[in-house]
């Protein structure tokens, strides 16, 4: 039979219309092995930081692996140099000197490594009824119901009081205990019930489970609180009065796992933005050299609003393109004047049980490729950076030229809410970024969602643009 000709209508959309097209369509079988292949490496790095300081040493680890060394300000670089900078153990930039003149700028990719959680309280251990329990505060965004009934592992700092530094991890390895937000029995919780979701669990009610057999003595009072203490204090040498010096935060004790029969997607707590993170970090590894001054930077704080000297509102990343513009001749203003910036974040995935918060025209949607938000913001665009349809089109042309499967996104309906990332920051240094990521089911819960595929094409997309 004939092969049937192709009407004229379907040429001309074929030539005119912007089709959208899901990434397991369009790549190979191939292809697609690529991104399971990568999934798996990614899933190692979930488990294994899941607080911004661990997301520090696990990139600080690689990088001196790849022969980064620290970068001081009395420094003189030149091209081909691999440097990094860690900042208080919580944040870390990594670049590459370029062989083209610092004065033309440089390449940014920045992303976050912190993620919701809970933290521990300044005075967090108390015993009610003969069970001892940790008083928190949330961190970040949260829906706090979510945060119930679920195994939680510890991690953090305490520095003791002659200043020495321990290290918490517990909750992680299979022999390691787990604690606990409770909830109400569906019994008795009629009249808490009757409250709002966002009160189902008030913020004060966040108090996590540690212990609950005392002390053997008869004398003293508070007993399993008592007993929690000496446990604390055989395994880390730690006083009561030592909370007061840490920095102890509460995550989801569970792994990275595959979803799905067909393990198209990656189920873990923080992908909100150790996926970024993560792709960033392995873009700038996998750079042989660069063109221009490639920079990786791994920022704390954007989920408290980027305060914080660890965080992107702070000037350390000002100051390290200034610092490395004048140990290459150059001034900073115009390094920084005309760098470009990719801000690494994700966006909200579309989801069919939830469709009504969405436009569907312009949400994001899984599988469908690394997602270009040009402006966040809330209600008139509150708050955003918003980039340029120069820039846009410079980016567009850049995903187009390196093949790698992309779509454009938008943070939710209009007037429904909305949300920042660091872009804007980095933008006011007169930077030109736009924002680019993952797109995410279950953003902010305690387990969250990404395509194999679209944390792949991110991958792509911070290689091609750290590599030009
Ligand atoms: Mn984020
Ligand atoms: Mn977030």
């Amino acid at each position: 039979m004939a092969k049937e000709k192709t009407s004229a209508a379907k040429q001309l959309q074929e030539k005119l219309c912007y089709k959208k097209q899901n990434g397991g369509m369009k790549l190979s079988d191939k292809e697609i092995k690529e991104c399971d292949k990568f999934g798996e490496k990614y899933k190692t790095f979930l488990d294994a930081a899941k607080t911004e300081r661990e997301a520090v040493i696990y990139a600080e680890k690689l990088a001196v692996e790849a022969g980064y060394v620290p970068y001081s300000s009395d420094m003189k670089l030149k091209a081909g140099d691999k440097i990094y900078v860690n900042n208080r153990g919580k944040a870390i930039i990594l670049a590459i000197i370029g062989f083209e003149p610092i004065e033309k700028g440089v390449h940014i990719a920045a992303a976050h490594i912190d993620s919701p959680r809970l933290d521990l309280k300044q005075c967090p251990l108390y015993e009610d009824n003969e069970m001892a329990l940790f008083k928190t505060h949330y961190y970040g965004g949260i829906k706090k119901y979510q945060w119930a009934a679920i195994p939680l592992a510890l991690h953090g700092v305490v520095v003791l009081s002659d200043g020495s530094k321990v290290t918490v991890n517990i909750g992680e390895d299979e022999k390691d205990p787990v604690f606990c937000v409770t909830d109400l029995l569906p019994h008795l919780a009629q009249e808490q019930m009757k409250r709002t979701l966002s009160e189902g669990i008030k913020g004060e009610e966040l108090n996590i489970l540690v212990g609950s057999r005392p002390f053997k003595d008869d004398e003293a009072s508070e007993r399993v609180k008592l007993n929690i203490l000496d446990i604390l204090n055989k395994k880390y040498g730690m006083t009561e009065a030592d909370f007061l010096s840490a920095e102890l935060e509460a995550v989801p004790a569970f792994k990275a796992k595959d979803i799905g029969f067909d393990r198209s997607m990656i189920g873990s707590y923080g992908h909100d933005d150790r996926v970024c993170g993560y792709t960033a970090l392995k873009a700038i590894l996998d750079c042989k050299k660069a063109h221009k001054t490639a920079v990786v930077i791994l920022t704390d704080k954007e989920e408290t609003g980027s305060d914080g000297n660890t965080g992107l509102r702070s000037s350390y990343l000002k100051y390290f393109l200034m610092d490395i513009a004048e140990s290459m001749g150059a001034k900073g203003r115009t390094v920084i004047s005309n760098s470009e910036c990719l801000s690494a974040d994700v966006n909200a995935a579309f989801d069919p049980t939830f469709p009504d918060v969405v436009d569907r025209r312009n949400a994001a949607y899984l599988n469908y490729g690394v997602v270009v938000t040009k402006f966040t913001g809330s209600r008139g665009k509150s708050g955003t950076s918003d980039a340029s349809a120069e820039f846009v089109g410079r980016v567009r042309k850049l995903m187009d030229d390196n093949s790698i499967i992309w779509q454009t996104g938008e943070l939710g309906k209009v007037d429904l809410g909305g949300g920042g990332t660091v872009a804007a920051y980095i933008a006011n240094l007169n930077i030109d970024v736009i924002d680019v990521g993952v797109p995410v089911l279950c953003m902010h819960a305690p387990f969250e969602i990404v395509s194999k595929i679209d944390v792949f094409m991110t991958y792509k997309a911070f290689y091609a643009f750290l590599a030009e």
